[in-house]
C-alpha cells in the first residue's frame, strides 16, 4: 500500500446517465475523475478525485507540442451478481510504466494507481452498465505539462484517470472481419515506440486505416518496418494464426505492442494443451500455409473486441478466406472463456479478475 491519501471532492451536478442499449465507444464520460501532480521536487502528488472537468492547460505545455504523452486502457465488468471487477488491472499497470520509461516519463506507483482506480471506480460504480457485453472503459494516461518550447522531457506531468461506458462491441455475436495487409504505411520500427502505448503510434497509423475503410476493410495488418514481410500487429490488437493445429503469432520483437490480452490468450492456449509459437512469421509463409490449405483461423486480440476473427485477408491481389469466413473454434472458446471470466461467468484458473 502506498502513503499518499487521495482527496475527494464530490460533483454536486452529478449527469442524466445514457441509455445503457446505446452506447457508442468513449463518447459519455461519468461524473468523476482521478488526477495527481508531478513536480521534480515532490515526485508523484497531491492525488485527486473530482467532478470530470476540462483541464486548464498552458498553450506552451509539452504535451502539445512533442507529444510526451503515455496511456492504458482496460475496463471494468459487472457481474450477475452486481458486483464490479477487473481484468489484470497489474498487467496494464506494468505497461503504463514500461511506456513511461519509454517516454521519459517519470514511473507511477502501480499499486497505488490500482487502488486510485479502484477507488474512483467505487464513487462512480454506477456508472458500469450492467447489460450484456457492456462495461466501464477506464483510461489512465499522463501528459508532459511543463509549458516549455525547448526539445527535452517535461519537468511536470499530470496522471489522470477518466471513465467511459461502453456497450458491447459485438452487437450480434462475435463476427468476423476483412483486413487488409498494409504494404504501403509503417505502424512501428525497431527502436521506435512500437511497444509503448503513447499517442503518437495512433496518430501515425490513422492514414492507413482510413485508405483501407474506403476499400471497405475493417483494418490493416501492420507488417514489420524494416523488409515489410514480417506481420506485426492488426489494426489495434496483437495477431495470431492457428496452422496445422499449432497457433502462432508474432514474438515481441521492440516495435509490437504487448497486450494483456495476447499474454491471456497464449496462457489459456497453454492451459488448453493447444501448442502455441511466438516467432517471425513472414507474410510469404502464411500465404503459402494458405494455399496449403494449413491456414485454419486468423484472429486480433485486444480489450475492446476480445477476440477479433479475421474472415478476409487482402494481400496484393489475392484475397485469402480463411475458414469460410466464420468465426473458427479456437477464436469461439477463446472468445468466451475470457469474456465469461471477465464477467464472472466461467472459473478464473488464473485469478486474473480482481
Ligand atoms: N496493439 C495495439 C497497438 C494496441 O493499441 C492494443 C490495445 N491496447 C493492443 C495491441 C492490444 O492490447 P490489449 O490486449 O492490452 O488491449
Amino acid at each position: 500500500m502506498s502513503e499518499y491519501t487521495i482527496t475527494f471532492i464530490k460533483n454536486e451536478q452529478p449527469k442524466e446517465k445514457p441509455d445503457s442499449d446505446h452506447l457508442p465507444f468513449g463518447k459519455f464520460f461519468t461524473d468523476h475523475m482521478f488526477i495527481q501532480d508531478y513536480s521534480e521536487e515532490k515526485g508523484w502528488h497531491n492525488p485527486r478525485i473530482v467532478p470530470y472537468q476540462p483541464l486548464v492547460i498552458d498553450p506552451a505545455a509539452m504535451i502539445f507540442h512533442y507529444g510526451q504523452t503515455i496511456f492504458e486502457g482496460l475496463k471494468a465488468y459487472r457481474t450477475a451478481e452486481g458486483n464490479v471487477q477487473l481484468f489484470r488491472p497489474d498487467k496494464n499497470m506494468e505497461r503504463l510504466n514500461r511506456s513511461n520509461r519509454r517516454m521519459c516519463i517519470p514511473e507511477v506507483d502501480e499499486e497505488f494507481a490500482i487502488d486510485a482506480i479502484k477507488h474512483l471506480l467505487h464513487i462512480d460504480q454506477e456508472w458500469v452498465p450492467s447489460a450484456p457485453g457492456t462495461s466501464l472503459y477506464i483510461r489512465p494516461f499522463i501528459i508532459a505539462t511543463e509549458p516549455f518550447l525547448g526539445v527535452r522531457p517535461s519537468k511536470n506531468y499530470q496522471f489522470i484517470v477518466i471513465l467511459s461506458p461502453v456497450g458491447a462491441y459485438y452487437e450480434s455475436g462475435i463476427n468476423p472481419v476483412k483486413i487488409a495487409v498494409e504494404n504501403n504505411y509503417v505502424r512501428a520500427v525497431k527502436g521506435g515506440t512500437g511497444e509503448a502505448k503513447t499517442a503518437g503510434n495512433y496518430a501515425s497509423s490513422l492514414i492507413a486505416q482510413e485508405v483501407a475503410d474506403k476499400e471497405g476493410y475493417a483494418q490493416v495488418l501492420w507488417l514489420d518496418g524494416l523488409e515489410k514481410k514480417y506481420i506485426e500487429e492488426v489494426g489495434s490488437m496483437n495477431v495470431f494464426f492457428k496452422v496445422n493445429g499449432k497457433v502462432i503469432t508474432p514474438a515481441l520483437n521492440g516495435s509490437i505492442l504487448e497486450g494483456v490480452t495476447r499474454n491471456s490468450v497464449i496462457q489459456m492456449l497453454k492451459h488448453w494443451d493447444i501448442p502455441v509459437e511466438e516467432r517471425k512469421i513472414s507474410m510469404e509463409e502464411l500465404y503459402d500455409h494458405y494455399i496449403n490449405g494449413e491456414l485454419e483461423e486468423a484472429f486480433g486480440s485486444g480489450t475492446a473486441a476480445v477476440i477479433s476473427p479475421i474472415g478476409e485477408l487482402a494481400w496484393n491481389n489475392e484475397h485469402m478466406i480463411i475458414n469460410d469466413g466464420k468465426t473458427g473454434a479456437i477464436s469461439s472458446k477463446l472468445y468466451q472463456t475470457l469474456t465469461g471470466i471477465q464477467y464472472g461467468t466461467v472459473k478464473d484458473p488464473f485469478n486474473w479478475v480482481v
